[in-house]
């Protein structure tokens, strides 16, 4: 063997047993019985995890430019702050600029990933244009692994093309895509900011107005709807209302294809965080929810109708979400979180008893590897599986301190938050890339992959 972790406590979503791991050739190669390697990890003590799986990143095209509506971290320094948090494997959405399709946008994505990414990816193309060209692109893009595609609800052009865009869903069933839904209704949102801006209130403290449960909840609806007559698996990304949720369980219920994911932010903060004098920098889309709505998505996890954590990762810097020339209706939405979203579901699911190991590793690894069409190559720990591990120290005490991370953002939503529970160790294909939260020098950009994926599988 290459290497051998000793003696940790390894938890896959169906099992956990005190054993050894052996790695050779960037795989799991063995689990328990004799073994022997050149080197060799004490993890007594230590849970041993599989690699967490962000299924939801935005990381800027690197040579994009500057352009002060990017996101500040590119795939470099986004999956810096991957790896450091215990993440090994990210879906970076892929926007085609205008004019451009998503077979262009893609290799342009794949390129730049394959160059300066420092952990393992896929891409999601984003359907902007539901054209006939576009649409029939869909298969062969399933066909060359990028079995997923992303729709914004929430965009004009939606509204403008909702036929084409079923269209796409029907093409995407037949081809084994999954579909990520953005699920806000843009005509609500429109009609919810021209009532704003009408009656002057548009500080940002009002940002939650502007973007209510009820644009998430008719949206969400519709998702559900587009999940019955197309049969395309649905995956409503950051579900933040209960509302919303409770249309995604009567679908489930119904043995529809409906999928959920939810984002730490929604987990760990709720909307009274707009009324402090620096509450635009919490701008997320949806806005954050009521602290019933936070209880809603914890139950969801633990039950099971909330299938992923996934981060929505879309940095920017503190000065750029306060920009004062930003009123209620443009915040700039996102902030960087995957350093810190699987320790953050650590300690408030884990140590709380709100959340099992087995569900913590369902929801963070194994299924968005399944819903993303890698499993099991990822998502688990079993023999052929890509040696993506997180030794995990449950015990470990850290202040959060975002001007201390790698993400270009230079700050987090939970500085100075004490939190228990972090990696030791990250592994990524067999290869040690962070150890304490510092990356070592195997971590160098370019050594990640662009994945190749199957069909999207059913949970
Ligand atoms: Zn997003």
């Amino acid at each position: 063997m290459d290497l051998v972790i000793r003696d940790g406590t390894v938890v896959t979503a169906g099992s956990w047993a005190r054993t050894d791991i052996g790695i050779e050739g960037g795989v799991v190669a063995q689990l328990g019985g004799e073994m022997r390697a050149a080197e060799e990890v004490d993890a007594a003590g230590r849970y041993v995890l599989p690699g967490g799986i962000d299924a939801h990143v935005h990381l800027t095209p690197s040579g994009s430019g500057p352009n002060s509506w990017r996101w500040v971290d590119d795939f470099d320094t986004g999956t810096a702050a991957a790896l450091a948090g215990g993440v090994t494997t990210v879906g970076n959405m892929s926007h085609p600029d205008r004019g451009e399709t998503m077979a262009e946008a893609l290799a342009r994505d794949g390129a730049d990933g394959e160059a300066s990414s420092r952990c393992d990816f896929v891409l999601h193309p984003v359907l902007m244009d539901p054209s006939a060209s576009e649409v029939a692109s869909i298969e062969k893009l399933a066909a060359a692994g990028h079995t997923s595609l992303k729709v914004f609800l929430s965009f004009r052009r939606f509204e403008k093309a909702v036929d084409g865009y079923l269209e796409a869903l029907r093409r995407a069933a037949g081809a084994g895509v999954l579909a990520l839904l953005h699920c806000e209704d843009i005509a609500v949102i429109d009609c919810c900011c021209a009532v704003l801006r009408d009656e002057g209130r548009t500080h940002p403290r009002h940002y939650p107005e502007s973007r209510p449960v009820a644009a998430e909840r008719a949206a969400t609806e519709r998702a559900v709807a587009f999940a019955e007559v197309t049969g395309c698996p649905v995956y409503v990304v950051h579900l933040a209302a209960a509302a919303a949720l409770d249309a995604c369980r009567a679908g489930q219920r119904r043995g529809l294809p409906v999928y959920v994911e939810t984002r730490p932010l929604y987990l760990h903060l709720s909307r009274e965080r707009f009324e402090e004098p620096d509450g635009a920098k919490y701008a997320g889309a949806p806005p954050l929810r009521e602290r019933e709505d936070v209880a809603a998505l914890w139950a969801g996890l633990a039950q099971g109708t909330v299938h992923t954590l996934a981060t929505d990762h879309a940095p920017w810097r503190l000065e750029q979400k306060l920009d004062p020339a930003l009123e209620a209706p443009d915040l700039r939405q996102g902030v960087a979180e995957l350093e810190t979203s699987l320790p953050m579901l650590w300690w408030a699911g884990v140590n709380t008893g709100r959340l099992s190991l087995h569900r913590f590793v369902e929801v963070t690894a194994t299924n968005p590897a399944k819903l993303l069409g890698l499993y099991p190559t990822k998502g688990t720990i079993a023999p052929g599986a890509d040696a993506d591990l997180v030794v995990w120290d449950a015990q470990r005490t850290r202040r959060i301190d975002g001007g201390e991370g790698r993400s270009r953002a230079g700050w987090s939503p939970y500085d100075g938050w004490e939190v228990t529970g972090w990696p030791a160790m990250v592994l990524s294909r067999g290869e040690v890339v962070a150890r304490d939260g510092l990356l070592t020098e195997a971590a160098s950009p370019g050594r990640g992959r662009l994945v190749p994926r199957g069909p999207t599988q059913r949970l």
